[in-house]
């Protein structure tokens, strides 16, 4: 590396999970856009029809995953996130979230609520390296 090259952002520089899965606790959970939704269904090897009866609360034009004791319906303790080929981007993108840019309150909230956030960065510099990032990859997923 030359010594004007700054060094690759790393995903894990301002977040690690920790797998202790309350972002798929909660009395609702992420809407499912086409994609999502397409997705799900070639992951699960379903038929549209079947995943929707089993899986997917659908309120006018929203579709979401139905809560069962509490939890995502994918959502397992030993397992974790039992669809994660088929989950929804906005999964993928948690907690990693646009809006983290825009207000430092959404920051806070959202450190506040996934522990796999750094602890240890000041808001500035956890948002140079979020934007860093977002630059290299075209959707950040995890
Ligand atoms: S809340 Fe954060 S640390 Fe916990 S499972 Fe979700 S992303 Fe991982
Ligand atoms: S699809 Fe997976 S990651 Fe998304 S809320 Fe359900 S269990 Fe969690």
């Amino acid at each position: 590396m030359s010594e004007t090259e700054s060094p690759q952002a790393r995903i894990s520089d301002i977040f690690q999970c920790r797998r202790c899965g309350h972002c798929c606790h909660g009395e609702t959970t992420v809407s499912l856009d086409r994609e999502d939704q397409e997705r799900m269904v070639a992951a699960l090897g379903m038929s549209r029809q079947e995943v929707s009866d089993r899986y997917w609360r659908i309120t006018g034009n929203t579709v979401q995953m139905k809560i069962v004791d509490g939890h995502c319906i994918f959502y397992s303790e030993n397992e974790g996130c039992t669809v994660h080929e088929g989950r929804p981007w906005r999964c993928a993108q948690w907690p990693l979230h646009p809006s983290i840019l825009l207000d430092e309150a959404n920051f806070t909230a959202i450190r506040t609520s996934c522990p796999g956030i750094s602890r240890e960065l000041e808001y500035d510099t956890f948002c140079a390296i979020l934007q860093r990032l977002q630059e290299e990859h075209r959707r950040l997923t995890f």
